[in-house]
């Protein structure tokens, strides 16, 4: 098959199947022209990667999933974006989001939700919940998502796909819309182990666009190669009760499976992660309403029409949704005098006691073996309180706040429901936790 049958195989699919799925936001109108057009000898020529709508994508609308960005055209690519084009890859369309990334469900886009594959009447996750589902339904070979709180991961379980969250700085930031700087990263989504490991080596590394960026050379193709050494796994329970049934039993299957392997697995403890919910929508509210205050119609955002510089900022920003809204306050809040001590300035100091936690806990194990969500896919409209949402993050905000890598794998169904189990390594020992998936794959 040359690179233009299989994008036009692939757009034929979108158009079929996505009015049911609502995965895509934007389609990329050049793709059989690029298509045509690849260099057929790069190691990536005509792969389709869909790609998160707040990722940068030059010459294609960028919402973010908000109605500030809605006609946003990038002049530029983000880094990951630019250095898988680089190696032949195509960008098929651009995938539906919670606004800015704030949600659990895609239920916070602006413009619509979307649909889990595997059950219409329930959300794909969030907020990469576009990505996960045209990767579940093979609308996109492979996609990109971004993890502030869990968002490449929960969306993986919830649609029954691979998905990673690199070590903070791994992936360039650049091109990504800011919601939380500090917790946030670029990270594949896929059907199988080796398809995250070839976007990895193609999209991680150093870049000078972003002086968080990390000098850790990818080797993720040649590392599946070596075998899985008789790692010690932990596995972490107290204080973190209410699995469904199926999460428990998918839970035990993967020990299971992982001794079978040579992995030698232990119970162990991790005291504060039960709180880092707590901390973490304190955090990544605090920053959503510092990155967010550029969206005010002047430089930033779709102006919206007033007299006066202010009505213009007024009107501009009465167009963010309700929950943008939410954590615009909550974080000016918690950043504000005489609350700054109470809130920020603890979540902060709670922030290095779960570091130092999970520094000492991988001096005992290798790998972690944790759920990746409490329970599978719940019902669209099934999270009316804020709260209830929040809680969905419960086991995918430590890896954010630590920077730690970490990934979701299939771990096999409750009913017709997928269920995703979390895996979490060490700093920087991305490619070991694809080793370990792989093994168990
Ligand atoms: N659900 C979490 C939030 O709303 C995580 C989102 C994300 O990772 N972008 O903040």
């Amino acid at each position: 098959l040359s690179p233009l049958e299989v994008a036009e195989a692939y757009l034929r699919r979108v158009r079929e199947l996505d009015p049911g799925l609502k995965a895509f936001l934007t389609l990329n109108e050049r793709l059989l022209e690029e298509a045509r057009r690849v260099e057929r000898d790069l190691p990536l020529a005509g792969l389709l990667v869909a790609v998160k709508d707040n990722i940068a994508t030059k010459g294609l609308r960028t919402t973010a999933g908000s109605r500030l960005l809605e006609n946003f055209v990038p002049p530029y690519d983000a880094t990951a974006v630019a250095r898988l084009k680089a190696q032949g890859a195509l960008v098929l369309g651009k995938t539906n989001l919670d606004e800015f990334g704030m949600g659990s469900s895609t239920e916070h886009s602006a413009f619509f939700p979307s649909k889990n594959p595997f059950d219409p009447s329930r959300v794909p996750g969030g907020s990469s919940g576009g990505s996960a589902a045209a990767v579940a339904a093979d609308l996109a070979p492979l996609a990109l998502g971004s993890d502030t709180g869990g968002s490449v991961r929960q969306p993986a379980s919830f649609c029954g796909v691979y998905g990673l969250k690199p070590t903070y700085g791994r992936v360039s930031r650049f091109g990504l819309v800011a919601y939380a700087s500090s917790l946030e990263g670029i990270g594949p989504m896929a059907r199988s182990v080796r398809d995250l490991a070839l976007l990895m080596d193609a999209m991680a590394g150093l870049d000078p666009m972003d002086a968080t960026s990390l000098d850790l050379p990818p080797r993720f193709q040649e590392a599946l190669e070596e075998p899985l050494p008789p790692l010690r796994l932990g596995v972490v329970r107290e204080g973190l009760s209410g699995n469904s049934p199926g999460v428990e039993r998918a839970l035990e299957e993967a020990l299971g499976v992982f001794q079978g392997l040579g992995l030698r697995v232990k119970e162990v403890s991790w005291p504060s992660l039960p709180l880092a919910l707590a901390a973490y929508y304190i955090l990544a509210p605090a920053e959503a309403s510092s990155n967010l205050a550029r969206y005010d119609g002047t430089l930033f955002g779709t102006r919206a029409e007033g007299e006066e510089v202010w009505q213009v900022v007024e009107a501009t920003r009465a167009r963010f949704g309700l929950e943008v809204k939410r954590r615009v306050l909550v974080g000016t809040f918690v950043l504000s005098s005489g609350y700054y001590e109470a809130y920020y300035e603890r979540a902060q100091a709670f922030r290095a006691r779960l570091k130092a936690e999970a520094r000492a806990l991988f001096q005992e194990v290798d790998l972690l073996l944790l759920p990746t969500t409490p329970h599978p896919a719940f019902p669209l409209g099934g999270r009316p309180d804020p709260l209830a949402m929040y809680r969905e993050d419960l086991y995918t905000v430590g890896a954010n706040l630590t920077g730690l890598p970490a990934l979701s794998l299939p771990a096999g169904f409750e009913g017709h429901l997928p269920v995703g189990l979390q895996l979490l390594a060490p700093w920087g020992k991305d490619e070991l936790l694809l080793r370990a998936a792989l093994a168990h794959e």
